[in-house]
């Protein structure tokens, strides 16, 4: 079984659009299906137990933005409707060590948005403006690979401990961490490449050598 009686994942969402689907937009409406769904499978909603009692659509988003009232959830007064992902509980569960990776990403953003700034010609190439930055030597799953190897389960669950979802969806990683820590000498020794988009498309298909 793939989550309660459904045999796929495609039934499951199946039957939630089927109770989804014919709301209208902006009033509310409870669903024991999609309260199990979110505080079993919802990555945030699930580790906190949180079981928000009501749903509702408005209008945006794609297809529309999808929000529960998580306001009977032992939480603080100002916490009531928030926008939580019925579809991504469908999906294969990320790890905490997944969480972490995709913050280290987020970190790295502006030291490579500097980098391409002090490398406006494509570095591969040496003709085309550079579009992309990344991370040559060791690559970034390399990199992540080795502060893994460095850290245990206790580290990593300490250190998504004080996400609040509420505030932000994307976990980041917290100052003064020892994951964080890792994370910034390790980066600083890393080697990055600017890059025309073209040169990058070669990278990611292995044609260009790693220097
Ligand atoms: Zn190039």
């Amino acid at each position: 079984m793939f989550w309660k009686d459904f045999k796929t994942q495609e039934s499951a969402r199946n039957a939630i659009r089927k109770i989804v689907d014919p709301r209208p937009f902006k009033e509310p409406f409870e669903s024991e299906l999609i309260s199990d769904l979110i505080v079993e499978r919802h990555y945030f909603c699930s580790t906190r137990k949180l079981r928000p009692s009501r749903f509702r659509k408005l209008p945006g988003g794609n297809p529309y933005t999808f929000q529960g009232d998580f306001s009977n959830c032992g939480l603080d007064r100002s916490i009531g409707w928030h926008t939580v992902s019925w579809d991504k509980c469908l999906r294969p569960p990320k790890t905490n060590w997944d969480r972490i990776v995709r913050a280290m990403r987020d970190r790295s953003e502006p030291i490579k948005f500097a980098y391409r700034y002090s490398h406006p010609v494509c570095e591969a190439c040496g003709v085309l403006p550079s579009e992309e930055v990344h991370h040559q030597a060791p690559s970034f799953v390399t990199l992540t690979d080795a502060i893994r190897a460095l850290v245990n389960e206790f580290e990593i669950t300490e250190c998504l401990s004080g996400w609040n979802w509420f505030a932000e969806d994307n976990f980041t990683l917290p100052e003064e961490h020892k994951i964080t820590q890792l994370f910034d000498q390790h980066h600083k020794q890393a080697m990055l490449q600017a890059l025309c988009k073209g040169c990058h498309n070669l990278t990611k298909k292995g044609v260009i050598r790693k220097r």
